[in-house]
């Protein structure tokens, strides 16, 4: 019997605030509350502050992942002010930092040369900061919150939002397991539970799901402009000694995207030898011939780059979104029962391409709102509409308000973005007054058709270019196929399950897709999930989707100039294995 046509029965459990993502926002928030509960306690006890007791309340964090960190993947240099307002002596504590940034560089690329800035954009330094793997200070800060009573649910991923009265949120559903690819109960069959909570806190990271589901229920995003989006690709490296310094921190702009394609790399260098590459490609280009995978493979031909890479051996994979709108595309943050904080509520600063700082504060200031909830027992949208107030009045506000023209300049091309970039900088984001206001347009209304005369920014007519990877090969030593490189992603789902990449129309992709945009899916997921196979009954392509290989990056459902694909969750536990990244 079909699952949709069974009653299931599902354990509720009563929670006070569930976190859903295990990622450094929540993980952040979910401590802090510990400790700003504890302080609140010790200050009405004593008579200094009003409002009543909150004492030993259940706090939960679900995670979709096998454990925390496994789905964690980002460059990274950690900024680390958050962490710092957090545990003042996180180093003592064992904090796994990677290395301290000693070396910073900006170059440009062009084909044959890296030319290298003589003074690093103040964006871009990053000398005494850490260069770290999110997904080991993910799984460290889990253990601090284990240690400190706060329950974790590893393979529970939240597939539903769960509602009471008048839209209030009271909790989620997380996702059943055991159901075949044929949509029948198993007999393993294990139907989710609904965790209610007083607060619920999305902490997703970038495109999360169900905060996309609550941002078209509640129009979170009324009066914001469109959230844009990058694509990370990165690979790590293990390098001769001597190919490049641990500490040292490179980036790039310029070769291989042409001047309409908002694109850079990073080099990392972390201890023994290890190196984190990455190249970032804007998901608002316009050519649909753009393959962000290809970009980044095509980036390590640059002779500077094969010649650092000489040597060397591949050692892992991963690739995932970020939002890069920053301010004017920042939902609301909160409604009734419910707080958005880290990448799903666009806390990032994309000049900088930083976000894990802003996700962490913006989750330690979400837990002070729901401190002073608990102590006056109001849980309602007026009383969390606070978050929003101190994110305004917290360093949070003051950077990304500074840099909220950097990623719509972009769209204009790349010498407009640098004029603007440097002008903000120089006045402090004031300058404002002198640039006009580029609204962010939504990267998927900007692809051009394939068979359309281009589209005319200003003075120049981008169009499409099919010899853009004439001469890229894959040679398995430098350059790597994504099948290749999805290994390294250690993906592993149960293919026994329904896709959890839902396709809402597949004849459009045979047909009109097909013609105006040439499949860009098959480009633009950057683990070869999208496949169009040729049919001898019907005569014609039709989409095949190797749900398998996903990598939970959430290209397909952002880049899809249709809007047709829906990211959701699968079976707990599914996906890659970013342990080290
Ligand atoms: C390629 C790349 C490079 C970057 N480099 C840097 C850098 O150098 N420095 C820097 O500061 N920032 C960097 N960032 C940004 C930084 O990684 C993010 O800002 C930060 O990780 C956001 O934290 P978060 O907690 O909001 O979300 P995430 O880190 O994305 O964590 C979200 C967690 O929630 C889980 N989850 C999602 N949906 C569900 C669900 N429905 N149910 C259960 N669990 C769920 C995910 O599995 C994940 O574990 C980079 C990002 C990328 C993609």
């Amino acid at each position: 019997m079909e699952l949709k046509t069974i009653m299931i029965e599902r354990e509720q459990i009563e929670m006070d605030v569930v976190f859903v993502g295990a990622g450094p926002a929540n993980l952040a928030a979910a401590l802090h509350l510990k400790n700003e509960i504890r302080k609140h306690d010790e200050l009405v006890d004593k008579g200094y502050k009003s409002g009543k007791k909150i004492g030993d309340i259940e706090i939960g964090i679900v995670e979709k992942g096998p454990f925390v960190g496994a789905h964690i993947m980002s460059g990274a240099v950690m900024d680390p002010i958050a962490i710092r307002e957090l545990m003042p002596d996180f180093l003592a504590q064992g904090c796994p930092v990677d290395s301290v940034v000693t070396e910073d560089e900006a170059w440009y690329m062009t084909a044959a040369r890296a030319i290298k800035a003589p003074i690093t954009p103040p964006p871009l330094k990053n000398k005494g900061k850490y260069i770290v793997s999110l997904s080991k200070i993910c799984e460290w800060l889990g253990q601090k919150c284990e240690e400190a009573g706060i329950n974790i649910f590893p393979e529970f991923p939240a597939s539903e939002v769960l509602y009471g009265d008048n839209d209030a949120v009271i909790g989620i559903r997380t996702g059943d397991k055991g159901i075949g690819k044929d949509g029948k109960p198993k007999e393993n069959f294990e139907p989710g539970v609904d965790l209610l909570a007083k607060v619920t806190v999305l902490g997703e990271g970038s495109r999360g799901s169900l905060t996309k589901q609550l941002t078209a229920r509640l129009g979170l995003n009324e009066g914001k402009e469109p959230q844009v989006f990058s694509v990370g690709i990165k690979e790590l490296w293990e390098l001769p000694e001597g190919n490049f310094d641990e500490g040292r921190v490179v980036h790039t702009l310029g070769f291989p995207s042409d001047t309409y394609t908002y694109g850079g790399a990073w080099l990392y260098g972390l201890k023994n030898n290890v190196l984190s590459i990455g190249y970032v490609t804007g998901l608002d280009y316009l050519d649909p011939l753009i393959d962000p995978h290809s970009e980044f493979q095509k980036f390590k031909t640059h002779p500077k780059i094969a010649a650092i890479l000489k040597g060397g051996k591949m050692i892992k994979y991963g690739a995932k979104t970020m939002n890069m709108g920053g301010y004017y595309t920042m939902p609301r943050l909160y409604a009734a029962g419910v707080l958005l904080v880290g990448d799903c509520a666009s806390f990032l600063n994309g000049q900088r391409i930083k976000g894990i700082h802003m996700a962490m504060k913006s989750g330690m200031l979400a837990s002070e709102v729901i401190v002073e909830a608990f102590a006056h027992e109001d849980f309602s949208e007026k009383h969390l509409s606070h978050f929003e107030e101190k994110v305004n009045l917290s360093w949070i506000y003051d950077e990304l308000f500074a840099v909220r023209n950097f990623h719509a300049s972009f769209q204009k091309g790349r010498w407009p973005a640098l004029i603007n970039s440097g002008l903000q900088y120089l006045t402090g984001g004031m300058a404002w007054g002198f640039m006009p206001h580029e609204y962010h347009i939504a990267g998927h209304e900007r692809m051009v058709t394939l068979d359309s005369d281009g589209r005319n920014l200003g003075d120049n007519t981008v169009n499409v270019d099919r010899h853009r990877y004439d001469e890229l090969k894959f040679d398995k030593e430098l350059t790597f196929d994504k099948i290749t490189d999805v290994y390294h992603a250690a993906v592993s789902h149960n293919e026994d399950q329904p896709s959890h990449l839902h396709v809402l129309d597949t004849e459009i992709c045979a047909t009109r897709c097909a013609e105006e945009y040439g499949n860009p899916c098959q480009r633009f997921c950057p683990a070869a999930v999208y496949e169009m196979e040729q049919n001898d009954k019907t005569g014609r392509k039709e989409l095949k989707v190797n749900f398998s290989n996903c990598v939970h990056c959430k290209t397909c459902d952002i880049a899809d100039p249709y809007q047709l694909i829906n990211w959701v969750t699968p079976e707990g536990g599914g996906g890659p294995n970013y342990n080290g990244m």
